[in-house]
This record gives structure tokens, C-alpha cells and sequence, in this order.
């Protein structure tokens, strides 16, 4: 990665830009903790990124962009003050923020360790899915924030405060002690705690994490074809999402036959004792596609999918059927996090919106959706460009989690709609999807294309109850407004500051 000045920077999928003062990649804490405290004197705004995979300006900054992906060590438990029950936790890790899923993957499953849950991808930062909620599916299984036991971060100041959940639910007695003799400050509180873990980088940089894990463990992928009305049957009447570890379905926004929309149900499930890997290796796709997507560069697969897309919109619907067609699999068995990764597919060029909806409300939800796809076919020859996912999760109580609910024992359907970049219309549609599911007590995903706030903070006291307190912590660790930028400007939750003491020099 090249860092210093005038810098260009550009996320993953290429729809976000920045040209910030600086670039910065801090190899240690204390160069960290300097880059805050020259900030803080220049008085500067800095934003910490992760992998950039986020497709919303959640990430962005016009002074200083810290890429923390240079801290990506686990951490001895000896440094920390644990109390008696989490000495010798093995399912308890402290782990560098700044390190790739993939990265903490291999080295869980060297230690005959795994992840909980994760979503389909493993190219993003462990303080990159925690601070947006990212999740997989399961609703016996919580988003990445979930697992998540202590947060070591760096505030405004570049002083460093271990947080964690207040009583018996902390883990520990006293301060982590960090190598260098840097002092750190215990808060063990429920409010700062929940308000911390899920905020997108808006209280500091997180140096560090405290996060369970489990046991290494396999899962069985099955595939099988269904339409839209059998599987709303099916979680209705049939417990579909109670009697599968993780379910996830695919409907395509176009009919084929008999009216219908066609799916694909994913269930994820322990293979049991006797099942065994498959001598031949596969995967999530029948092995000619999945060929195919190792022979042929991705840049060329999005250049033919972009010319039919915006030349031939009218082979889309085919384009979607030819998606479903490559995803049928046999059963898959693997270790837990292979079969949770869907794998190349993640290297297209393309982003998506993602909507949570209340667990008594996706159904209606998903048959509004399609209704209003099929409208903007019909009149503006918007089409949606790929399969609408429909995932399952426990919610939380982290207060801006999209998982978030009074109860921590429900479940939320989370819906997201890929889209092919630069596809004709692509942001106009997303746009008005989430305009229109707003009836449904929808939240959109912060890591993916969204447009909350706008109007300003009213929008967000709707979608989160709990928004007040979040913004009570955010005011007591954002006094001088060091980590806002044109995002916290559009949720209207920017701290004021005058402009004339700014001394820039
Ligand atoms: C191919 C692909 C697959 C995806 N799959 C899923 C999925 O299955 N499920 C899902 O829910 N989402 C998914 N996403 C969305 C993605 O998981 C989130 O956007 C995630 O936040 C990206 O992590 P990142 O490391 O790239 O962080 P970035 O995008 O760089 O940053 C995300 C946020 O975290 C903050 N942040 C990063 N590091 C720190 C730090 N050290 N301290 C403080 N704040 C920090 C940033 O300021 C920013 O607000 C996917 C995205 C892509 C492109």
C-alpha cells in the first residue's frame, strides 16, 4: 500500500474516493498513538480504515486516513488482568484489530480454533466487520459484534481505554498491561460498551480485541431449487430457519415459470460424525463454473456482464437464471469457515444495499420488493442485476447494530440486493427500494450503499431506539470532533467546532 501525502485512495469495489492529507499505516501502537496526537495538535480529523471493502463513505477522511492493517498480531492473554473464570479461557483470544478474517482464520484453525459465525467473505479487518455489524446468517448465531468481549481503543487524546460490559458480564479485574508501558484505562460499563463496539469509527481507532471463539468444527452445505411461495410455506409452517444452523435464500426479482419466482435455498449444517470430505474437492459452485471463474480474469467477467447489462438489459433475467444454474452443488463438506466463504464470487465488481427487516416483516417485505422491481422494469428498464439474498440472524444490543432489538433472543431477516457496478440505474433502484422499505422498519447496512441520516438525526432516532444513548457516549468520547467526516456531517450528529482555532500549521 502506498502511503505519505496526496495520496490517492480508492475502497475496494472502486465507488469511494479520497484524497486525504495523508495516508498513514502505523506498524506499532506508539506510532498510532503519535498519529493521533499530531492530529490533535494540528488539529486534524482522522479516520481509521480497515480493508476498504465498505461501500458507503463511512471510511473516508480529508485529513488523516489510518490503515491499521499493519497491527495484526495475536496478543499474549498474559497482558491481561483477566478474572478467575477467563484465565485460562482457550475460547477467549486477544487479538490486533488491524488483522484480515482470512489472516485470523488460518491462524484459529492452526490452533484447533474457529470463528462462531462470519459472513460470506473473508477479506475484510476484524475492526472493520465489528464496527459495521457485519454478519453471516443463523438465528440461533449472533453478527460478528456478538462475540465480541473487550475493545482496546484509542481516543481523541491517544489515551487508551480498555472497554468492556459492566458486573459479571466483564472479563476483567484490572487494565490490560500493553508492551512499551503504555497505561491504559479499564471502563467497564454497558452503555459505553454497547455504544462503542458498532460505530463505524466514530469514537477512535481500536487497537485491539477481545473476542470468543470455539472449537474447530465442519458444516455440510446443501443446495436445493424452490420458489418464493414454498419457502415463505416453509418458514412459516415448517421451521425452515429453526432446524438449520445457518439458511440463507436466493430469489430471483423475475419470473419464470408459473408465475414464479425461483430460489435457492443454502442450509449450513454439522455433517455429523460420519460424514467425510469428498475426495474430489467442491466447492459452492458446479466445478465448470467454478473453472471458470479461476481461467478468466474477474476484470473480463465484469466487462462482459457490464456490456450485457447496460446493452442488452433484457437478457438480465437469463443472466440471473444462468446464476442460480451455476450454484447447485452436491453436498459440500468442509471446514466451517471454507463453506461460510462464498469465494471468488466476492472478486466481482459490484455493491450492494443491504436492509434489515423485523422478524414479522420480511415476507411482506421480499413480495413488495418484487413488485417494485418488476415496476421499474416495466417503466424505466431498471433492472435489479443479480439474485436478492435473504439472511438470518439473532439480534443484539448494540445500540446502532442493524441487528438491534429490545430482545437479544429474536431473530432479523437481513435482505441485500448486489449490484454490477456501473450498471445502468444501479443507485437509482437501490435508492428507491430503500426509500419505499422504510414501511417496514428497515435498516440499511452502514458497510454497504445506504443514505441514512440525509435529513438529519431524526431519521436515525426512528431506526434506532436507542440512538440517545449512543449519542451521549459518542459526545463523551468526541469532544473535539477528532474522527467525523462527511458521514457523521449527513447524520447530523457533527460535533461543532470553531473553526477560527484551528491552528493549521
Ligand atoms: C466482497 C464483499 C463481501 C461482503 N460480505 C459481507 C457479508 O457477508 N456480511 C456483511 O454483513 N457485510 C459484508 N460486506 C460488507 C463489509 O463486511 C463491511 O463493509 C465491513 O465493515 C468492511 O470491513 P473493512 O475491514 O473493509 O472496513 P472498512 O470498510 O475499511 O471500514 C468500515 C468501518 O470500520 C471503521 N474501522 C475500520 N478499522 C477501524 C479501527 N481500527 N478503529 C475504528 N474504526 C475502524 C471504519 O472507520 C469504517 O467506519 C461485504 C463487502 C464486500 C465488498
Amino acid at each position: 500500500m502506498k502511503t505519505g501525502t496526496r495520496v490517492k485512495w480508492k475502497n475496494y469495489v472502486g465507488n469511494q474516493l479520497a484524497d486525504p492529507l495523508q495516508l498513514l499505516a502505523p506498524g506499532t501502537l506508539t506510532e498510532l498513538i503519535e498519529i493521533i496526537l499530531e492530529a490533535k495538535k494540528k488539529t486534524l480529523k482522522i479516520k481509521a480504515v480497515g480493508a476498504g471493502h465498505s461501500t458507503s463513505d463511512i471510511m473516508l477522511s480529508d485529513d488523516f486516513m489510518v490503515d491499521i492493517r499493519n497491527l495484526n498480531n495475536i496478543l499474549p492473554s498474559s497482558q491481561f488482568d483477566l478474572k478467575p473464570g477467563f484465565k485460562d479461557d482457550t475460547n477467549l483470544i486477544f487479538v490486533e484489530a488491524g488483522i484480515h478474517l482470512f489472516q485470523l482464520n488460518k491462524i484459529l484453525d492452526d490452533m484447533g480454533k474457529a470463528l462462531i459465525n462470519m459472513g460470506a467473505y473473508t477479506g475484510q479487518t476484524l475492526a472493520g466487520v465489528i464496527s459495521t455489524s457485519t454478519h453471516g446468517s443463523g438465528i440461533s448465531l449472533g453478527a460478528f459484534p456478538s462475540y465480541v468481549r473487550a475493545i482496546i481503543m484509542a481516543d481523541e487524546n491517544g489515551e487508551l481505554i480498555q472497554i468492556e460490559r459492566a458486573g459479571e458480564n466483564s472479563i476483567s479485574k484490572g487494565p490490560a498491561t500493553i508492551v512499551g508501558g503504555l497505561q491504559v484505562r479499564l471502563v467497564q460499563d454497558d452503555n459505553h460498551f454497547k455504544a462503542i463496539v458498532v460505530s463505524m469509527g466514530c469514537m477512535g481507532l481500536i487497537y485491539a480485541v477481545g473476542l470468543e471463539v470455539t472449537n474447530h468444527y465442519k458444516l455440510k452445505e446443501t443446495r436445493q431449487f424452490s420458489t418464493w411461495s414454498k419457502v415463505k410455506h416453509q418458514i412459516d409452517f415448517e421451521n425452515l430457519l429453526q432446524d438449520n444452523r445457518h439458511v440463507e435464500v436466493l430469489v430471483s426479482p423475475y419470473k419464470f415459470t408459473a408465475n414464479e419466482h425461483k430460489c435457492l435455498v443454502t442450509c449450513r449444517n454439522d455433517p455429523g460424525e460420519n460424514e467425510k470430505k469428498s475426495l474430489i474437492p467442491r466447492g459452492h459452485r458446479k466445478w465448470f463454473f467454478e473453472v471458470l471463474l479461476f481461467v478468466i480474469p474477474s476484470t473480463v467477467i465484469d466487462f462482459v456482464m457490464r456490456l450485457i447489462i447496460n446493452h442488452f438489459p433484457k437478457m438480465i433475467p437469463g443472466l440471473v437464471q444462468g446464476m442460480f444454474a451455476s450454484l447447485t452443488d452436491r453436498n459440500y463438506v468442509d471446514k466451517s469457515f471454507k463453506v461460510l466463504d462464498l469465494g471468488r464470487a466476492n472478486n466481482l465488481s459490484a455493491y450492494a444495499m443491504e436492509l434489515t427487516f423485523p422478524s414479522d416483516q420480511f415476507t411482506k417485505a421480499v413480495d413488495a420488493i418484487l413488485e417494485l422491481s418488476n415496476n421499474s422494469v416495466q417503466e424505466g428498464k431498471q433492472y435489479l442485476t443479480g439474485p436478492v439474498s435473504l439472511r438470518f440472524i439473532k439480534t443484539n444490543s448494540f445500540f446502532l447494530s442493524m441487528q438491534y432489538s429490545e430482545s437479544e433472543n429474536q431473530y432479523v431477516c437481513m435482505i441485500e440486493f448486489p449490484t454490477v457496478r456501473k450498471a445502468f440505474g444501479g443507485y437509482e433502484l437501490l435508492s428507491r427500494i430503500e426509500s419505499a422499505m422504510r414501511i417496514f422498519n428497515s435498516r440499511p447496512h452502514w458497510g454497504q450503499v445506504n443514505h441514512v441520516g440525509g435529513e438529519g438525526k431524526e431519521a436515525l432516532y426512528k431506526l434506532y431506539p436507542k440512538f440517545d444513548e449512543w449519542l451521549k457516549v459518542y459526545r463523551h468520547y468526541s469532544k473535539a470532533g477528532r474522527f467525523q467526516n462527511n458521514f457523521t456531517r449527513r447524520c447530523g450528529i457533527e460535533v461543532e467546532v470553531n473553526p477560527m482555532q484551528i491552528p493549521f500549521t
